[in-house]
């Protein structure tokens, strides 16, 4: 099953149904981050290849393209076949994946069963997306028409190559749009092998692009393309922020971003303390704190505060690091080099200004990504390590007293990705979850995402909500049809 030297057939980019070479003859090699070594030189694309596929992607979008005058229900059949495909590869998406991001290939084959989950549940909407009628004033009829909102680019990030297409796609096809993506530098891989099976399972030319490079030039030609009328972007702030000026300086195109978090996990002291740990530790711990609802603050109650650091402390250091393709291990490496320096700099940050130090704190092993799972008592609210994302393994525990004071310090952020409350007390969980600024409330659990429930941020986490039917709005016009009739019927 697990088999790191997966066979890569696709390294080209993938435009109206084919693979082919960027303009420029340009490649890039994608890094294996076990090993710091280039796996693969895949194609990289530039503004021209962009335009080439925005082109293709226009003209399926034509009026009497086979796409356009295709039936909501043969869109479905579609996106199911596509699911069936990925459940056929499994495990050569789930291994092509754990090779260039890194993630265990556990965790690769749980991905591969949420994205086809959501391409199933997508599916399901595609003759089911309908306008509505409407009173009139006067003697007129008036309908509303849900209409695709065209050609729509789509840029993400490597934290979840396969998932965070998923989340992009799908939709977007449901209601017949066609697209651009651009995946992330570092895990281009995936998403080739997944163009592959959408021309496979039988998608029309031009529906689906991806072309392949970095954010400065294709990122920035889909966001600067007059022909794109949307973008759908998962990213970083500082992107985020590149995308909507972007946008404003060229036509006006709908932008929804899904930036990063700084999560609050607040947990009071009538909780099994052990089961808390453990749900504690999965919301940082979790594809190595490479997540943007990583619960990243976790706040506990100062009587059960002592005896919660010293468990969630085993608890990491327990973590089994090493090689995603080995049975047992929890953690592989970090993506890159850039991230483990930008981590360890953290790490460094925290000690200087006061933090306790619990377990780890240092790079694991010589070679490859790897930083042990660190975790970080007496964290105040003004560190470092509490204000900023760290995007890594890094655990902060900070200590509180009442819930007014925790709902005031778990808000006092730019960020509102996601929240959670452990308590058996409804009062406090209620209260929790209506006060809290976060898109998601996750209320003795965390980090549980569904294709059916909406999925975003409040203030700068962004704007827009992925999955559920708040999907298929992102990627829909409405069309408003008033019609005179007779004064006299
Ligand atoms: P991260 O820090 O997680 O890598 P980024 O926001 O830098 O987050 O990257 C997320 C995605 O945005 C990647 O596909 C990256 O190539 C793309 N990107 C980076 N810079 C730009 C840009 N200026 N315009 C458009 N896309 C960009």
């Amino acid at each position: 099953m697990a088999n790191p030297n997966q066979e890569i057939k696709y390294t080209q980019l993938f435009i109206n149904n084919q693979f082919v070479g960027a303009k420029s003859g340009k490649t890039f090699g994608t890094i294996n981050p076990s090993t710091g070594k280039q796996i693969i030189d895949v194609a990289e694309g530039d503004a021209a290849d962009v335009d080439a596929a925005v082109q293709a992607a226009k003209q399926a979008f034509a009026r009497s393209s086979p796409w356009r005058q295709m039936d909501g229900s043969a869109r479905g059949k579609l996106l199911h076949k596509l699911a069936d495909l990925i459940e056929r590869d499994i495990n050569v998406l789930a291994n092509l994946e754990s090779l260039d991001n890194g993630k265990t290939f556990g965790d690769a084959v749980f991905d591969m069963n949420c994205a086809i989950d959501t391409f199933r549940y997508y599916a399901g909407w595609t003759d089911k997306v309908h306008g509505s009628t409407v009173p009139s004033d006067g003697p007129v009829m008036t309908y509303i028409r849900k209409e695709p909102v065209g050609v729509v680019g789509q840029i993400i990030p490597w934290n979840y190559p396969v998932l965070m297409l998923t989340w992009k796609w799908a939709p977007a096809l449901a209601v017949g749009c066609t697209l651009v993506l651009k995946p992330a530098e570092q895990t281009p891989l995936t998403a080739l092998y997944m163009a592959a099976l959408s021309k496979e399972a039988g998608f029309p030319d031009g529906v689906i692009n991806v072309v392949n490079g970095f954010g400065p030039t294709v990122g920035a030609a889909i966001v600067n393309h007059p022909d794109i009328r949307k973008v759908a972007f998962t990213g970083s702030v500082e992107t985020g922020r590149l995308i909507t000026e972007g946008s404003s300086k060229s036509n006006l195109k709908r932008v929804s971003l899904e930036l990063g978090g700084k999560s609050p996990l607040v947990i009071f002291d009538d909780v099994n303390v052990d089961e808390a740990v453990e749900i504690a530790h999965n919301a940082i711990f979790a594809n190595h704190g490479q997540n943007c609802c990583a619960g990243s603050r976790t706040f506990v109650h100062e009587r059960i505060y002592d005896t919660f650091v010293t468990k969630a402390a085993q608890m990491a250091k327990s973590r089994k690091v090493g090689d995603p393709f080995a049975d047992g291990t929890q953690q592989g490496p970090q993506i890159d080099e850039e991230q483990l320096n930008k981590i360890m700099g953290y790490i460094e940050s925290a000690q200087k200004e006061g933090a306790k130090l619990q377990a780890g704190g240092k790079r694991s092993g010589n070679v490859g990504y790897f930083i042990e799972p660190t975790v970080f008592s007496d964290v105040t609210d003004e560190m470092t390590i509490a204000r900023e994302e760290i995007f890594g393994p890094v655990q902060s525990i900070l200590k509180f007293s009442t819930l007014d004071e925790v709902i005031e310090r778990a808000n006092k952020t730019e960020y509102g990705l996601a929240s959670g409350v452990l308590t058996n007390n409804i009062n406090n969980a209620l209260v929790f979850a209506n006060a809290i600024e976060a898109g998601s409330v996750w209320v003795n659990c965390y980090d549980y995402v569904m294709p059916t429930t909406p999925f975003g941020g409040y203030k700068q986490s962004g704007h827009g909500r992925e999955l559920g039917y708040c999907g298929i709005e992102l990627y829909t016009e409405t069309k408003t049809v008033t019609i005179k009739l007779p004064t006299k019927v």
